[in-house]
């Protein structure tokens, strides 16, 4: 039975990452800070520590695992990543993460090295034009990316190529473009556009106005959790280190997206554009390499997985608004 270790196992895609390594036959070990927030967890073993500790990181990988996905790391919706509020700790606490993975890794010679990297690693000159944003692999140097968080993926890619280069360590490096999809933060200011909008439209009433940060027609591509797992899989079982994007295409305006959500509700609702962090004002994967070097693409369209997303998270506000009135029942 091969042995996979998921840092990051409580969170959005490593909690879904680890069903999926179940459901191949893995024998998995999570580790987090916290348990997944909204399902309990299927790996066999989980350790709640913190990846900053060496100890944590040399006792989680001495059992010398044939994979392990590298997850782990401080981060939030434009709202957390994109104010500068945070900077610090995320460059420091998600350094420190890689450092230790990286070093402890190769020291135990553990089979393979999945690292999670980000598209807010690409310069922002290159994504200026909301119509036509530049993500392809090679145009991430001249570096210059928008955030300190898109400048610590960059030096962890940086890193886990030299521990390769010097040490022989096989690692798989992927850029995520924002991946969505049930069981992610949807409340709390860590959640991300899809999720922040799907909820404003579960929560609005009909005539309502629905909140977007900025004019709305900044870009993005938004992939669907279950293509992200397929990527991943995909790209760890090829013969190819990256970095590569793992992303949708299909990119849309904030506007249209919203609107696409408001459709979903059914509901009859406008947008209200209100100041907020945006962060670049276009950006969409570009699967030309993923595609020829490891034959992955999306399989879902936006408003397949945007159904479902919305579908969840009216779910869960109808679950809290239970929860209040029973509440309020107790105290009359
Ligand atoms: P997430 O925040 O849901 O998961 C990250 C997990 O890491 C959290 O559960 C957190 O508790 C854990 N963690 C943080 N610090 C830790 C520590 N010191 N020790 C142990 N665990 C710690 O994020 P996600 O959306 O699941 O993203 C997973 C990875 O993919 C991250 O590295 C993220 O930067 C990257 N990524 C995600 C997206 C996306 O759209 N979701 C896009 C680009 C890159």
């Amino acid at each position: 039975m091969k042995k996979a270790v998921v840092l990051g196992a409580g969170g959005f895609i490593g909690s879904h990452l680890v069903k999926r390594l179940k459901s191949e036959g893995y024998l998995v070990t999570g580790v987090d800070l916290k348990y997944p927030e909204f399902a309990a967890t299927e790996a066999d073993e989980f350790i709640i520590g913190d990846l900053r500790e060496e100890e944590v990181c040399k006792h989680v990988l001495c059992t010398k695992p044939d994979e392990v996905y590298q997850l782990a790391a401080d981060m939030g919706g434009a709202g957390y990543l994109f104010t500068g509020a945070h900077d610090a700790e995320v460059m420091h606490n998600s350094a420190l993460i890689n450092l230790h993975t990286a070093k402890w890794a190769t020291h135990f010679s553990v089979g393979k090295v999945f690292y999670s990297s980000s598209a807010c690693i690409y310069p922002k000159q290159n994504q200026t034009n909301p119509d036509d944003p530049r993500c392809y692999e090679a145009s991430a140097y001249p570096a210059d990316p928008d955030s300190e968080y898109g400048w610590e993926k960059l030096f962890s890619e940086r890193l886990y190529a030299s521990f390769h280069r010097n040490y022989g360590l096989e690692v798989r490096i992927a850029r995520f473009h924002n991946v969505y999809g049930p069981e992610g933060t949807w409340q709390g200011g860590k959640e991300k556009a899809p999720a922040a909008i799907c909820r404003k439209v579960a929560q609005a009433r009909n005539g309502d106005k629905v909140e977007v940060w900025g004019d709305g027609r900044q870009t993005r591509s938004f992939l669907y959790i279950d293509d992200c797992l397929d990527g991943i899989r995909q790209f760890m079982a090829s013969d190819f280190m990256g970095p590569v994007n793992i992303g949708s295409e299909e990119m849309i305006s904030i506007n249209d997206f919203t609107e696409m959500i408001i459709d979903i509700s059914g509901k009859s609702l406008d947008i209200r554009h209100v100041e907020g962090p945006q962060g670049v004002r276009g950006r969409n994967s570009d699967n030309a390499l993923i595609r020829e070097r490891v034959g992955w693409h999306p399989r879902y369209t936006l408003r397949e997985g945007i159904e479902q997303t919305y579908l969840w998270i009216a779910g869960q506000l109808n679950q809290q608004q239970e929860i209040i009135d029973l509440q309020r029942l107790h105290q009359a």
